[in-house]
Order: C-alpha cells, then structure tokens, then sequence
C-alpha cells in the first residue's frame, strides 16, 4: 500500500496513511494550509510553523525539512526566501515575534531621528538580504514617504 497523502510506503493498518501522515492527519488531526508566498512565514492557529513547500504545520519545522523534503533548514529559508534568522518553530514564536517588534523600534528610531543618515533602497550594508526583509524595508519606505 501507498500512502494517499504523500505516497510513501504505507503499512495496512494506517488508514491508508504513511506512520508520518498517520500521526500528523489521524493522531494530531492536522490539516493542510494553504503555502505563503516567497518571502512569507505563516503560521497555523495553534502557533506551529507552516511549511512554505507542502503546507502542513509543524513545532519543529527544521526537522520536518530534513526529514521530509531532505533538505538542511539554511537552504529551506532561501528556498523560501526567508531570513537565516528565522526559528521556524513554534516555541521560538512568541520570541522571534518579540525580535521583531523591538527591530521595528530600532528601525524607525533611526528613520525619523537620523534623517540625513538615512539608508537609500539599494544602499544595504549587509551582503544578503532575503525576500523577507526586502519586504519588511519595502513596507516601511513606502510607509515612511506616505507620512
Ligand atoms: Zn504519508
Ligand atoms: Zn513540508
């Protein structure tokens, strides 16, 4: 028997489920999301992270791309266009939210009270910046010049 939900080999007994579809659709009753699109992180209701390639939400979502999609989590997060900063994880979620909003400050602090050193679109010091935070720059530039 094939598993129905991602076709690996699985035992009679499932539900016609894989032990790993078993456990995320029948035991955890998980459902399928729907994907972010590049540069997003979604997350279910629960707070556990959702997969930008197949949609299901895990804790852990690192060990879900090795154990998965076999792909290590740097290389998923550019795959996604995600920041290699990211805790793709739900414990990390209330912490990583709170990185954010503490970035924002620091961010527009230094918009508004450091206007003549303000940073031009395109003049990044960093080498690398994903889709994530071009997005996140895109958004406060453009909110920035509506003021
Ligand atoms: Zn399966
Ligand atoms: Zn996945």
């Amino acid at each position: 028997m094939i598993c129905k939900d991602c076709g690996r080999p699985a035992p009679s007994n499932m539900q016609g489920y894989c032990q790993a579809c078993y456990l995320y659709f029948v035991r955890e009753k998980k459902v399928i999301y729907p994907t972010p699109s590049y540069g997003e992180i979604t997350y279910a209701p629960n707070g556990d992270c959702i997969c930008p390639f197949c949609g299901k939400a895990f804790r852990k979502l690192g060990a879900h791309f090795w154990n998965f999609h076999h792909i290590l989590s740097k290389n998923a997060k550019e795959l996604a266009g995600w920041d290699h900063t990211v805790k793709a994880s739900n414990i990390d979620y209330r912490a990583h939210m709170h990185f954010i909003q503490q970035q924002k400050c620091i961010d527009i602090n230094l918009i508004v009270k450091g206007k003549p050193t303000r940073r031009k679109i395109g003049h990044h010091l960093k080498k690398y910046v994903s889709e994530m935070s071009r997005l996140r720059l895109t958004k406060q530039i453009s909110k920035e010049e509506l003021k």
